[in-house]
């Protein structure tokens, strides 16, 4: 079983190279952005309120994205049982932290963190991209912006974080999506998910 963070700024790949992943390894796919998507389409409660926050470029508060987390992954028990791959979680300290505690209460953990990386300038591009092509609403300049400043400040950090926990795999994130997904599964086919748990000892 192998439980595994896609880490990076918005616009660096982590959906596209999810898909692959997810293709190759068989996981589990939880992206938090697409869940509260939904949930914004369906008109709920929680989606009204995200929508607030996501519309300016912001993240939902800590507690509440938790207990989205732990709905997603207890709903769904028997596909969570092949691996998880996390996609837009944790983007702070405080996620990481409750995201490790969620983990062990279940008997397992992050196994790795894939970390893509991309320049500002080619992110911007992208994103401007995609926000023309499929209408995503918080594609636009100005919440780009916000939502650059936002993982620079708040989400960034998690990559010392992993690193200290010998769990964080960077991965040059330009490039074809076969050469990026190449790089990723060099890094995953040489995970030991039985000892990485001593990693940080
Ligand atoms: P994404 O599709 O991962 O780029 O997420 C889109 C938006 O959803 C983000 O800009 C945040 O406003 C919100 N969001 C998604 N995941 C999280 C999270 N783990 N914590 C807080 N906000 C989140």
């Amino acid at each position: 079983m192998l439980n595994l963070v896609i880490f990076g700024a918005p616009g660096s790949g982590k959906g596209t190279q999810s898909e692959r992943i997810i293709d190759r390894y068989g996981l589990y796919h939880i992206s938090t952005g697409e869940v509260l998507r939904d949930q914004i389409a369906r008109g709920t409660q929680l989606g009204k309120l995200a929508d607030k926050y996501i519309s300016q470029g912001h993240l939902i508060p800590d507690d509440l994205m938790v207990k989205v987390l732990a709905d997603e992954i207890d709903s769904h028990p028997d596909e969570v049982s092949r691996g998880i791959i996390f996609d837009g979680f944790p983007r702070t300290i405080p996620q990481a932290e409750e995201l490790t505690r969620l983990l062990k209460e279940r008997g397992t953990e992050v196994h790795a963190v894939v970390g893509l990386e991309v320049e500002d300038t080619e992110l911007i591009e992208r994103m401007l991209k995609r926000g023309r092509d499929t209408g995503r609403a918080d594609d636009n300049p100005d919440t780009i912006k916000e939502r650059l400043n936002v993982y620079h400040s708040q989400t960034q950090p998690l990559r010392e974080y992993y690193h200290k926990q010998n769990k964080f795999h960077p991965v040059p994130g330009s490039g074809s999506v076969d050469h990026v997904f190449s790089h990723i599964s060099r890094h995953l086919d040489n995970i030991d998910t039985e000892s990485s748990s001593n990693a940080n000892i």
